[in-house]
């Protein structure tokens, strides 16, 4: 019908690779929200997934969608979270060896909503013999757990996680999920002990305090009342709309049960979680020299030791305050540490542990995030986030262009911005911000926030990405107060308040607290002081464990849109998407992928797999292995601006070509 609109007019096209002949940012958005308005919130680019957060349940997550996908061509269906799972799974079997899916995206973005659809699927469709069963329930119930005591309620995203998490799915060669097994990262600590304007505390607080049943309450001596816990109110919305706590503390109760924990275990996970509480509304007031006593009932002399006296010289309030809020953030630290481990214990696979399994590995951190006050929190969330740009971009735009020029592909290199500059500015040895930060917590008593601050305008004033407090008023309209600096990330600037930076990144008064403790029980605390590592390093430590586990997989994507701030269903925010497209160089991708070629397989690979479909490498072809990959796609009917023939590889530019060939071991 003239005038009418095509179906592509109005939902769009599936695949950005099929996108006539623009790449542009415009045509992108546009070819995005044509599929949003649809409630069709996945589109591939090749074999990276896009997803747009859609802020609405959508039914297309039922089992029947599972058995839809399962084992279905990539390209034969329309996208899906599902269709991606599904496919990193069977190429996992095929080649066994072992892939990871990074999904990333900012804060509110659904990277966790991802991740939870990915196992779903992993759980309910791949086969399944009985005693496994159980294995896979609590890879499922592990989510509700952690994400009690991972996840919070922030300005951005109200089940926003504050920690890291990569799950190796381990599976034995039928292909049947048989074990898992958990890595976290930085626990974002300090929300335990202070909540910004709007947000709240780790939802396992309020669930326990809200929906905890009475004999327990009365046995942990709490009150069935978050307004009664100085730790829960800081942000001033305890209980919220978006959250049912009380249905929230069944489902988390009846998920540790079933994950292996006694009731030993989880009274004692619950005591701990209370003696955070009480800590919290422990009060100090000052003695008529100054220093710092308890000022309610509570008598004890070891925790009165502690607050009050450090070693030789007592506390004054303040100091002794920050003690007691130090260690409130170490026992819940402790606590999700031994959690992860015991969750890790209940998801082993006991029953096949010396049979060859292959893995693939579900990333899902914490976004990128820019709040009005951004502190050392933000630091550490943001870099991480650069840390995975900046693999995202070794492992598709760069490394891929090095292939083919490697390879004697011939090739017009795409444009990209590449974040590694900002990674160094952060993370150089000696002459990166947290070197720095390192070297002034390595001077107690002479170094502050604002020396801190100085070394950075000193070392880093001139450099790309940094803009010091005294540059800002010069360069840019919008000045920085005294005791900001910003950094330009890939995401956005981003100005951080040094405020904190000093204490945070030491862990100080813990140490002491830990001094002072260990001497009512036995001499020795000091030993571990010679082990101790400031935590912004930790951190960057454990990111390049992370980037090390990750490169020896073969990679997928998932890269989460938000679609709008203010977590309206159907709204499609132009601006707010078009500035993700650009920063996560999605319009690149696209290029590089557009005039690239989507799988390559070294020869010997490809012969062995595919030689039985063809009589002249079947069964052995005694030529060199390049020749017979020749005669055998030949034979197969492979058109020329199908494949490219590279030094070591076949290079096949659609991933149709391949499906082509894998059914024809079928006919
Ligand atoms: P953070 O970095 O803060 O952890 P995130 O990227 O993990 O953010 P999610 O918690 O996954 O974000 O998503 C935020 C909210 O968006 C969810 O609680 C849910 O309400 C909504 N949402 C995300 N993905 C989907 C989806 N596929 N369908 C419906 N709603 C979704
Ligand atoms: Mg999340």
């Amino acid at each position: 019908m003239e005038g009418a609109l095509t179906a592509r007019d109005r939902v769009g096209i599936q695949d950005f690779v099929l996108l006539d002949t623009h790449t542009s940012e415009n045509a992108f958005l546009d070819n995005l929200k044509k599929r949003f308005n649809e409630d069709l919130i996945y589109t591939y680019i090749g074999t990276l997934l896009v997803s747009v957060n859609p802020y609405k349940q959508l039914d297309i997550y039922s089992k029947k969608q599972m058995d839809i996908y399962m084992g279905v061509n990539f390209f034969e269906l329309p996208p899906h979270i599902y269709a991606l799972a599904d496919n990193a799974y069977h190429t996992m079997l095929a080649e066994a060896n072992n892939h990871f899916i990074l999904i990333s995206g900012e804060s509110g973005a659904g990277k966790t909503e991802a991740s939870k659809k990915i196992l779903q699927y992993y759980a309910v469709s791949c086969p399944s013999v009985s005693p496994m069963d159980r294995v896979r329930d609590r890879m499922l119930l592990s989510n509700p757990v952690l994400e009690a005591f991972g996840n919070a309620k922030t300005l951005k995203n109200d089940n926003s996680s504050r920690f890291g998490k990569y799950m190796d799915i381990q599976f034995d060669i039928q292909g049947e999920a048989v074990g898992g097994h958990i890595l976290s990262y930085l626990l974002e600590k300090s929300r335990v002990v202070h909540q910004n304007q709007g947000e709240r505390n780790f939802h396992i607080f309020y669930q326990l305090v809200e929906g905890g049943e009475e004999d327990l309450l009365r046995q942990l001596g709490l009150e069935s009342n978050s307004q009664h816990y100085s730790y829960l109110v800081k942000g001033q919305c305890a209980n919220m709309t978006s959250v049912n706590d009380q249905n929230d503390w069944r489902t988390v109760r009846n998920a540790l049960s079933s994950i292996e924990f006694d009731n030993g275990d989880i009274q004692d996970l619950f005591g701990v979680i209370a003696s955070v509480l009480h800590l919290g509304n422990v009060q100090f007031e000052s003695d008529n020299k100054g220093n710092a006593k308890l000022n309610n009932t509570c008598s004890y002399v070891l925790l009165s030791n502690i607050f009050t006296i450090q070693v030789l010289s007592p506390f004054t309030v303040d100091y002794a305050t920050y003690a007691r809020d130090a260690l409130a953030k170490a026992i819940y630290g402790r606590a999700f540490t031994w959690l992860v481990n015991k969750i890790n214990e209940s998801m082993e696979n006991k029953v096949s542990r010396h049979s060859k399994k292959t893995v693939i590995g579900l990333l899902d951190i914490y976004g990128f995030e820019v709040f009005y006050v951004n502190s050392f929190e933000q630091f550490c969330i943001n870099y991480c986030n650069e840390k995975l740009q900046q693999l995202f971009i070794q492992l598709t735009l760069k490394s891929e262009q090095e292939e083919y020029e490697a390879e004697g592909i011939g090739w017009e290199p795409v444009q990209f911005f590449n974040n590694k500059i900002i990674c160094d500015l952060v993370e150089e040895k000696h002459r990166g911000i947290i070197s720095l930060l390192d070297e002034e917590c390595l001077r107690p008593g002479e170094a502050t926030d604002l020396t801190f601050l100085e070394r950075l305008e000193e070392k880093m004033g001139s450099h790309p990405h940094f803009v010091t407090h005294k540059l800002a008023d010069k360069t840019t309209r919008k000045t920085l107060e005294r005791g900001d600096f910003r950094l330009l990330h890939y995401a956005g600037e981003v100005t951080y308040c040094v405020v904190g930076f000093l204490d945070k990144n030491n862990d100080l008064l813990y140490r002491n607290i830990k001094d002072v403790s260990s001497r009512g029980r036995k001499q020795g605390g000091r030993e571990e002081e010679g082990l101790f590592q400031p935590v912004a390093s930790q951190f960057k430590s454990s990111l390049v464990g992370l980037t090390d586990i990750l490169m020896s997989k073969e990679p997928w994507y998932v890269r989460c849109l938000k679609s709008n701030e203010s977590k309206q269903p159907g709204r499609f925010d132009d601006s707010l998407v078009l500035h993700q497209v650009k920063y996560l160089g999605l319009t690149e991708h696209l290029r590089v992928r557009r005039a690239g070629f989507a799988y390559r397989r070294r020869y010997e690979v490809f012969l062995q797999r595919y030689k039985p479909l063809c009589p002249a490498t079947w069964p052995h072809w005694k030529g060199l292995p390049a020749d017979g990959v020749e005669v055998l796609v030949r034979h197969l009917g492979y058109q020329p601006d199908e494949y490219k023939m590279g030094r070591t590889k076949i290079f096949i530019r659609h991933p149709r070509t391949l499906f082509a060939t894998e059914d024809a071991f079928e006919i």
